[in-house]
């Protein structure tokens, strides 16, 4: 059989991003973005072999973006568009795996719209609209929370009354589920141990950021939770906080729920920390300068990340490696250190020019001789997404 070529796609409320994998590539024939959808500058970019190029598609909706963005795929993919993989953030307890798309899986994807109203309902748009444009094409929803299901009930479980779980599904679900299990295999790949007999601490450290410990290729636990807000410091988003916060801003200061969640999700973070910005380049370069703020949020999103990791060891029978990802993971020598050294008692240490080197390049170890591993592997959810898929086509 000819290798055949996946489409990812990846919906928010404004935008598409999407992606053309072959079988067997690590990386994309075709990626890009559609954006700003909805409003008058909504526009199409892409990149592929032919360079970069993009096209103004003024007040396009989901639909209509997919509709001028599929043919070009299909002529990237010359006729082996086997299928296309469909990110979704909240499966809920329904989805364990990846899952064919139908009537009924549709159904039950709208059933768990509601732990994540916010994202689920931008996924779903996107679904209908690929559907109806190839309704013949195999389609395969993968979810951000599926890899988590195999954690136990004491590391799913929130200690409030048993009633909220069993009657509205308020328990720990996970986020980033692709890219833990792509980069946890990675790294057993890297270091030639059995995914499927090793365990490891990885922390995916992006906009959003979290923490996994994987054993023998599965979730044991995972830092964020209900919500992809619980954990560690993001972007801007603030992780854990007391929970006693919320009613404290209801009760003393007349907030609404609506403003105490925009606060958490949009205000907080490394951008309430710093009052400078969310993104890690920047405030490493403010910090050189000697900005108080943007020093104060990177000790912070450090001390907060080591500790999350130690936490998280408590699931492993043995490390095998800590691994280090995401967009701030692959690059930030600094967070890495910085990081590390709060973890002395877990063995870890950095072999420092290892660690200056492994920033934007290949993957690779970077401990300290004689320590436990710890590595730094690109993720690459397109590429879990679009293997998902596969296993799903018929062949
Ligand atoms: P992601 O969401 O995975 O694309 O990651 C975005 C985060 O990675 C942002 O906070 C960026 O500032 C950060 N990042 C990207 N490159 C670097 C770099 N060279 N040094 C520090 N942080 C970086």
């Amino acid at each position: 059989m000819p290798a055949r070529h996946i489409l990812v796609i990846n919906c928010g409320s404004s935008s598409i991003k999407f992606a053309l994998l072959g079988e067997t590539a690590e990386q994309p024939l075709l990626h890009g973005i559609a954006e700003r959808l909805g409003s008058a500058d909504a526009v199409l970019r892409w990149q592929s072999a032919a360079g970069q190029q993009q096209q103004a598609v003024p007040a396009a909706d989901h639909r209509q973006a997919l509709a001028r963005l599929l043919p070009l795929v299909e002529a990237e993919a010359a006729g082996r568009l086997g299928g296309i993989g469909h990110r979704v953030v909240h499966g809920g307890e329904h989805f364990t795996a990846a899952h064919l798309l139908d009537q009924p899986t549709l159904a039950a994807i709208r059933q768990v719209s509601a732990l994540a109203p916010l994202h689920n309902p931008a996924c779903l748009q996107g679904i209908e609209a690929a559907l109806s444009l190839y309704p013949a094409l195999p389609q395969v929803a993968v979810f951000d929370t599926a890899f988590h299901q195999s954690m136990p009930p004491h590391a799913f479980r929130y200690a409030v009354p048993e009633a909220l779980y069993r009657e509205h599904g308020v328990r720990r679900y996970g986020f980033h589920g692709s890219s833990h299990r792509y980069v946890s295999r990675r790294a057993a790949e890297l270091c030639s141990l059995p995914p499927n007999r090793s365990s490891w601490l990885v922390a995916h450290l992006g906009n959003g950021c979290s923490t996994c410990a994987v054993v023998d290729g599965h979730s044991r636990d995972t830092s964020m939770g209900l919500t992809p807000m619980e954990g560690l410091v993001m972007g801007t988003r603030s992780g854990d906080v007391d929970p006693g916060l919320h009613g404290h801003l209801l009760r003393e200061l007349g907030w609404s729920a609506e403003q105490v969640d925009c606060m958490l999700n949009q205000q907080s973070g490394l951008l309430g920390l710093s009052g400078l910005s969310n993104d890690m380049r920047s405030l490493e370069q403010a910090r050189s300068a000697g900005h108080p703020g943007a020093t104060l949020a990177i000790e912070v999103f450090c001390y907060r990340l080591a500790k999350s990791l130690a936490a998280m060891s408590c699931a492993l029978p043995q490390l095998d490696g800590l691994v280090f990802t995401g967009g701030i993971g692959e690059n930030s020598a600094l967070v890495r250190s910085k990081t590390v050294a709060h973890l002395r008692l877990l063995n870890l240490a950095l072999d420092p020019e290892a660690n200056a080197r492994c920033v934007g390049g290949p993957d690779g170890e970077i401990q300290a001789g004689g320590h436990p591993r710890v590595l730094v592997v690109a993720t690459n959810e397109e590429r879990q997404i679009a293997l998902d898929t596969l296993a799903l086509l018929p062949n």
